[in-house]
């Protein structure tokens, strides 16, 4: 199982929660992701990283999405929605490109567009 994990509002609402659900999937074979908005700046990198150990949640992979004009964006198709929709939409993006299974997200921008552009993906509310 493939799962993806939102950091603020998600993670940190229930950190032993998602600490005890990242190591169990990993420890099934599983893959887990951290899928952050949170700017992507080394120092902010270093700082997420050390909350995510803090809290003891096991990742295969953390990624931090691309604001525009940076070379790693990645290009939204969808016309249909706006600049902050289009930034979002790399979440559901990176999630669909590593066949995750399911994710946890509080912001309903993102369940919404996860739920029109990603529908095979389940996606759970932290609370
Ligand atoms: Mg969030």
């Amino acid at each position: 199982m493939r799962v993806a994990l939102d950091i603020d509002g998600t993670i940190t609402e229930k950190p032993e929660f998602f600490s005890l659900l990242s190591r169990a999937v990993r420890r099934e074979g599983g893959m887990v992701i951290v899928v952050t908005s949170r700017l992507g700046t080394p120092e902010a990198e270093k700082e997420t990283r050390k909350e995510l150990l803090a809290w003891k949640i096991e990742f295969d992979e953390l990624i931090f999405l691309p604001p525009a004009g940076d070379p790693r964006r990645l290009t939204c198709p969808h016309e249909g929605l706006d600049w902050y929709e289009k930034y979002l939409w790399q979440k559901v993006k990176v999630c669909l490109d590593r066949g995750v299974d399911l994710v946890f997200e509080d912001d309903p921008k993102v369940i919404s567009i996860f739920e029109k552009y990603a529908p095979a993906i389940r996606v759970f509310l932290p609370c």
